[in-house]
């Protein structure tokens, strides 16, 4: 057992699908630790916080138990395991979703048709509830992996399994018939996380930074150089750029403008703001937006 000595306890996934970008926010968010898979938890440096690493199925469990303040886990998981946990906010990533599918040449058209059939799943619960919801009844076949095969090896006649691309299910011949459940990677809490008032602080902390870095999710800042009379026609090239920063060069009648701007949208302006007398476009990353 790991002692309540004040700080905060985060779990993330130890090796999976979440664990680079679950390092990849709290690095965002300033925290320095070295993470190695193998060893339980790491200690921030600077901050009061430590990252326990863990396998993604129990980070619910932990942190409806205390054991750990907060976790980021797949939405998917928090419902299956039906935690009483605190879901601070989406995250962006890990995006997937919970699908029914049935084989290529199955005769099963509707979810209707499931009646009486079998389907494989590592989502049970979540499954069942589906289920009841419909007004279905369905016999579950629960496995613990490898769902896709099950059709084949005639262990069920429907497969209820997640999918993010799409790429496993026509690998394996599989058609789509429903979606279960759409989800993303959550930042969850321990009900109770607010009562210690040291703890609440640093969780505040934190969440300004997460919020800080979801913000600059997309956005880039670009500047670029032009003549003031200019100013009013790049104006209308962008909307975001109705307010920009202008900025008085030393050349006579120049001035640099800067402004956050959404990269799918860059691409599409670029060429017109040069065209309506833009020069020296620079475009930067942003890692916060901190309102
Ligand atoms: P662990 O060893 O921690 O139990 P795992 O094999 O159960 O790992 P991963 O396959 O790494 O888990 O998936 C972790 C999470 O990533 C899933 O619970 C889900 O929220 C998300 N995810 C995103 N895309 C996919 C996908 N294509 N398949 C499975 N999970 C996905
Ligand atoms: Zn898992």
């Amino acid at each position: 057992m790991i002692s309540n000595n004040g700080r905060l306890k985060i779990a993330i996934q130890r090796s999976g699908r979440l664990t680079d970008d679950s390092l990849g926010l709290l690095r965002v968010c300033g925290l320095e630790f070295e993470f190695q898979k193998q060893s339980l938890y790491s200690p921030c440096r600077n901050f009061a916080l430590d990252v326990l690493a863990l396998r993604d199925d129990d980070i619910p469990e932990y942190v409806q138990d205390g054991v750990a303040d907060l976790g980021i886990v797949g939405e998917n998981i928090v419902q299956e395991k039906k935690a009483r946990v605190t879901v601070l906010t989406k995250l962006g990533f890990g995006g997937c979703r919970l699908t029914l599918s049935v084989p290529q040449r199955s005769p099963i058209k509707t979810i209707r048709n499931l009646r009486g059939r079998r389907i494989a799943t590592t989502y049970p619960s979540t499954l069942r509830q589906f289920l009841r919801a419909k007004g279905i009844r369905a016999e579950i076949v629960q496995l613990s992996g490898s769902v896709e095969i099950a059709p084949t090896l005639d262990v069920a006649d429907a497969i209820c399994d997640i999918t993010s691309t799409g790429t496993t299910a026509r690998m394996n011949s599989l058609r789509p018939l429903q979606t279960v459940l759409e989800s993303e990677a959550v930042l969850i809490a321990n009900k109770r996380a607010h009562e210690d008032s040291g703890k609440k602080a640093l969780v505040d902390r934190l969440l300004i930074r997460v919020s800080g870095s979801l913000q600059a999710k997309g956005k880039r800042y670009m500047m670029m150089n032009a003549p003031v009379s200019a100013v009013p026609r790049l104006k209308q090239i962008i909307p975001s750029l109705k307010s920009p920063t202008v900025v008085p060069l030393a050349e006579e009648g120049m001035v640099a403008l800067h402004s956050v701007i959404a990269e799918d949208v860059f691409w599409d302006v670029m060429e017109r703001l040069k065209k309506a007398g833009a020069s020296d476009i620079v475009v930067v990353p942003i890692e916060m937006i901190i309102k």
